[in-house]
């Protein structure tokens, strides 16, 4: 099996999975006021303190809440009510994920005036456009860190330079930068930053939201005040210390394994424009994560070499996971102004420290038969 969709989601760490089993039987309340419960209390600490070590932000900032949804959620509809008189103003991209993308339009249609700034054909957003249209009625800006699709990297300084003279909230999703790319929040001007467990090496259902000391932010959900009130419910505890654990292998181990997950990663990449016709990687004019590789095979439809490739057990995606399976064209691509042919045949490989040479060798072997074998099929 050659797995290549550590975008959407990757696998336990093995170090995070021994770790959770040998915590699998605590059950106690961290909310409880007995030993037991005082005891889940430390475990959920440790976990804050690794996820805020892993983030270069103090404890007492990080938020847990249920991934990456949910941490775009609450940056931005709980810092909406917290807007003064006359700062109805957002900016974000036109290249968010859905879980910004979507909260936006419903901001929208409660009177928000919203901004989504355009792209070039490199992936990166329109600096111009940022600058003519923030003002002082601007309340919130929320861009990503490293877009899911295509893994360019948003010029997170640039951007927080522009946003200097403002007084505006900055909201970053970081959901793909985690464990591939150093990064903290102190050495940027960050307000709110995402992260989602299960894009470095831990379970689904948990993330966290980096909330800066000061941050004017209120919760979006009502009951007993859990996370400094601002993510009520009891917390995901077994998830929430198997994010701590690999928070700090992402820190102090998987940064060091990204030189090889980028070798590997051009080296495939060489290799299809070298030996398949007609092949455009996306995004690679700009600087982009080690592990992503996104490339239109003009001529074959993407969803199609997909399943293909799931056939001979590789595994790979046809622009980003989504919840219903319905495949939209990429509107990543789409604001990225492709020719529509090179939307429609773009695929996502995206490499984890799991990944080996080996699999890279049996992958040069296998794409181009099929992408031949696609491209040759009757219509
Ligand atoms: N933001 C980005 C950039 C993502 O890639 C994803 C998931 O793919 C999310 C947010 C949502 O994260 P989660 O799956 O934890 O809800």
């Amino acid at each position: 099996m050659i797995y290549l969709d550590n975008n959407a989601s990757s696998p336990l760490a093995p170090q995070v999975k021994q770790f959770l089993l040998e915590h699998l039987d605590i059950y106690a309340n961290p909310s409880s006021f007995h030993t037991l419960g005082k005891n889940s209390r430390q475990l959920l600490d440790v976990a804050r303190e690794q996820v805020a070590y892993l983030l270069g932000g103090s404890p007492r900032e990080i938020i847990f809440t249920s991934g990456g949804t949910e941490s775009n959620n609450l940056a931005i509809l709980g810092s909406l009510p917290c807007a003064p008189k006359g700062q109805n103003h957002i900016i974000t991209t036109k290249v968010e994920h859905p879980s910004v993308l979507n909260t936006m339009r419903y901001c929208e249609k409660q009177g928000w005036d919203i901004t989504y700034l355009p792209v070039c054909k490199s992936g990166l957003p329109d600096l111009d456009y940022l600058t003519n249209s923030i003002s002082s009625r601007t309340f919130l800006v929320s861009v990503m860190y490293a877009n899911n699709e295509t893994g360019v990297i948003l010029p997170i300084d640039e951007i927080t330079r522009i946003l200097e003279k403002y007084n505006v909230i900055f909201h970053v999703d970081a959901t793909q930068m985690i464990g591939r790319q150093p990064l903290s929040v102190s050495d940027h001007s960050i307000d709110l930053l995402t992260i989602s467990a299960h894009k470095f090496h831990s379970l689904k259902g948990a993330g966290a939201l980096y909330v800066k000391d000061g941050t004017r932010i209120s919760s979006t959900v009502q009951g007993g005040k859990q996370e400094r009130n601002l993510r009520s419910g009891t917390e995901n505890f077994h998830n929430i210390i198997a994010m701590g654990q690999a928070s700090y292998l992402a820190k102090t181990s998987f940064l060091d394994k990204m030189d090889k997950i980028e070798q590997m990663r051009n080296h495939l990449q060489n290799f299809i424009l070298h030996n398949i016709p007609q092949c455009v990687v996306n995004g690679i004019r700009a600087p982009r994560i080690a592990n992503t590789l996104n490339v239109s095979f003009r001529g074959v439809l993407g969803d199609v070499l997909v399943r293909e490739l799931s056939q001979h057990n590789v595994y790979v995606s046809h622009g980003a996971a989504c919840s219903s399976g319905a495949r939209e064209p990429s509107h990543v691509l789409k604001a990225m102004n492709l020719e529509w042919d090179f939307i429609t045949s773009a695929i996502r490989f995206s490499f984890s420290i799991y990944n080996t040479q080996q699999q890279i060798e049996d992958l040069k072997e296998l794409l181009p038969k099929v992408v031949d074998k696609l491209r040759n099929m009757p219509e």
